[in-house]
């Protein structure tokens, strides 16, 4: 296949050819031999395709009629809400993780990691059937599992033995909750985590809402045990709000622990909390990303699955307004992000696989202020979606 006519992030055109799911060469605009499938894309941009690097394919809404949100703040009672509200959701969650699927893939996403519920109220049951929704769409998207305890590690009794029971199943990284606000044992829950990740030989996504001081001794404990496991690159804060709510010496220290260790901090941005402040973190060598988290459910009525519109979200929440910047907010959500899942980079260059996403606009800068719809997007060189619509192979793949 020939995608002519290319407009490229770095500027320039050229003609792409697509063989073998890679990016087998660019050639100069006209160069490229006409056999095969020619897609003219008349100056479009070409993309990375997009990764959304926190979502709940479990907990989503996405597809059902939508519930009215229950009031409360604060994760305890968001926890009890959601108990109540899971056996009133009117579709499994098989159809509503595949629907929310097709969703990101429509949008430009190929890669995205998910943290799913393990506790004693759901057992293993959300992480089977999301785990069946993952074989289901393999050849249309990446999906890392991380096992979830969405109601505590030490305060949940048996909860260190369904994680395990959850990793010999098929997730793919340890999750963690707030240490210190929600099992108010920092020692103990950090212990079970990096314990069983050693065990298993897999990485670590953590949960860490608690803000202020607490929050930041937290990360740089985590930052510490990662270095003493040896896990640079591994380990993952997913809000670590924090960073967004801590006076300047001590930030500085806790980011310089976090680059040190290779923690990567994961941001959605969410407007009900300080965030780690981007600019910052990253001149001080921190690795961050970007997700969706809560997409149409308990937790947020809000989200959409367009990692575009998050990297936009982002950007003007740290009013990150020049071309470089708006850069930046876009790598959060592809190469940077590739970065921090471990998986192989993305990119515009000869030998790269070909997940990528095709939108009318000038620059990265403006794909991110514009948000256009994805006028195509390749899957190891397959076409997914055109138009922001999931090709119909999409909608016609079956769950075991
Ligand atoms: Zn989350």
């Amino acid at each position: 296949m020939i995608l002519a006519n290319a407009r490229l992030p770095e500027g320039g055109f050229a003609d792409l050819e697509i063989a073998g799911g890679l990016i087998a060469a660019l050639h100069a605009p006209g160069s490229a031999d006409p056999a095969g499938e020619r897609i003219d894309l008349a100056g479009a941009l070409v993309l990375p395709a997009l990764v959304d690097g926190h979502i709940h394919l479990d907990k989503t809404h996405w597809g059902a009629p939508r519930l009215p949100h229950v009031e409360g703040r604060g994760v305890r009672e968001r926890i009890a809400a959601e108990r109540v509200e899971r056996h009133r959701v009117a579709l499994p969650i098989e159809a509503r993780a595949a629907a929310l699927i097709r969703a990101l893939i429509a949008n430009g996403t190929t890669r995205a990691r998910s943290h799913v519920d393990i506790d004693n109220d759901v057992g293993l049951a959300n992480l089977e059937a999301v785990l069946r929704v993952r074989d289901a769409f393999r050849d249309w998207i990446d999906i890392q599992l991380v096992a979830f305890p969405q109601s505590g590690v030490t305060t949940e009794k048996g909860a260190p033995d369904l994680i395990a029971a959850a990793l010999s199943a098929g997730a793919d990284l340890v999750g963690g909750l707030d240490p210190a606000g929600f099992d108010g044992d920092v020692k103990g829950q950090l212990d079970i985590v990096f314990g069983l990740a050693e065990r298993f030989g897999k990485g670590i996504d953590i949960h860490l809402h608690d803000s202020g001081k607490t929050g930041a001794a937290e990360l740089r404990d985590i930052a510490e045990r990662t270095i003493a496991a040896g896990m640079q690159g591994r380990v993952a804060v997913s809000h670590a709000f924090a960073l967004g709510s801590i006076v300047p010496d001590v930030f500085a220290e806790t980011a310089d622990t976090l680059a040190r260790a290779e923690v990567a901090i994961m941001t959605s941005c969410p407007p009900s909390a300080p965030v780690p402040p981007v600019g910052r973190l990253r001149a001080r060598g921190v690795t961050l990303f970007a997700g969706s988290d809560n997409i149409r459910d308990c937790w947020s009525p809000y989200g959409n699955g367009d990692m575009l519109d998050r990297a936009a979200i982002i950007a003007e929440r740290h009013a990150m307004f020049t071309d470089r910047e708006l850069e930046h907010a876009f790598a959060l959500a592809t190469s940077e992000a590739d970065k921090a899942l471990g998986g192989p980079r993305r990119g515009l260059r000869a030998g790269a696989v070909a997940d990528l996403v095709v939108v009318a606009a000038a620059s990265v800068a403006d794909a991110v202020i514009d948000r256009p719809p994805r006028s195509l997007v390749l899957r190891a060189g397959r076409i997914a979606a055109e138009n922001s619509v999931a090709a119909a192979a999409l909608q016609e793949v079956a769950i075991a």
